[in-house]
């Protein structure tokens, strides 16, 4: 494709000594990389503000783990979509299986979380995918038209901010267990579809990336699908080599 989008998520990893290495030797790299690859790192909350100040400048850029739909009150322990735009975030994933799974998050939800941060000029990261047992029983395909119907604003995608859509098939995180090149062209090919029918357009449509177990090696063959604008990396965004290797396959 023209351009890709290559975004890591640290997850809950990291310290300000592991993150500074990292990052030194990711900003090392990065600098070889033809300006069409887009990097995008997603540390935890507690090293956003560090992360920001080391990438400032480079080509990097800054993306958190989820937000809050409002903007300010009294909800303890959480972060308000403007207060990462204060911090020079760009991105915020929001939806991810893990929230949903760990925190009970609903696509209104998570909606409502990619509304409050398009309204302060953070470009939503919206993950949808299907369980193994919704796959096993063939309705993957109706479970990602629903996860798009109720998470996904009106809109989405022609916003100045723009928006990325992530197919994260939950049974391919952490698991090792990478989609096939010919799922992830025929799963994605219908998220395009079910994106501009519920989008109501063609035009200006969200990004597409895939995630789940992505590594070096099969990076360049994904990114090579014509419905794939790029990747979310989980593990593998921990190790620059393994980082800069999957960006060097697009
Ligand atoms: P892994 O790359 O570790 O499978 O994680 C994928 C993911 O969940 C990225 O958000």
């Amino acid at each position: 494709t023209a351009s890709s989008l290559i975004v890591g998520n640290w997850k809950m990893n990291g310290t300000s000594a592991s993150a500074a290495t990292l990052i030194g030797e990711i900003l090392d790299g990065a600098a070889a990389l033809p300006p069409s690859v887009a990097l995008v790192i997603c540390p935890p909350f507690t090293l956003l503000d560090r992360v920001g100040r080391m990438i400032e400048g480079s080509v990097v850029r800054l993306g958190a783990q989820d937000c809050r739909a409002e903007p300010k009150g009294a909800y303890t322990g959480d972060v308000a979509a403007p207060m990462l735009a204060d911090l020079g975030v760009h991105y915020v994933i929001l939806g991810h299986s893990e929230r949903r799974r760990d925190h009970f998050e609903t696509d209104a939800q998570i909606r409502a979380k990619a509304e409050a941060a398009l309204a302060c000029g953070l470009t939503p990261i919206i993950c949808i995918g299907e369980t193994a047992e919704e796959r096993d029983a063939g309705d993957a395909f109706l479970r990602l038209s629903a996860q798009i119907a109720g998470a996904v604003p009106a809109g989405f995608g022609a916003d100045s901010a723009g928006g990325v859509i992530a197919y994260e098939p939950v049974w391919a995180i952490g698991t090792g267990r990478t989609a096939s090149r010919e799922d992830i062209e025929s799963t994605t090919a219908h998220i395009r579809q079910a994106l501009a029918a519920h989008l109501g357009t063609d035009d200006n449509l969200p990004q597409i990336l895939y995630g789940g177990s992505v590594t070096a090696r099969d990076a360049a063959s994904i990114l090579s699908i014509g419905t794939v604008n790029g990747v979310l990396v989980g593990g593998a965004s921990l190790s620059a080599d393994s980082f800069l290797g999957i960006a060097a396959g697009a």
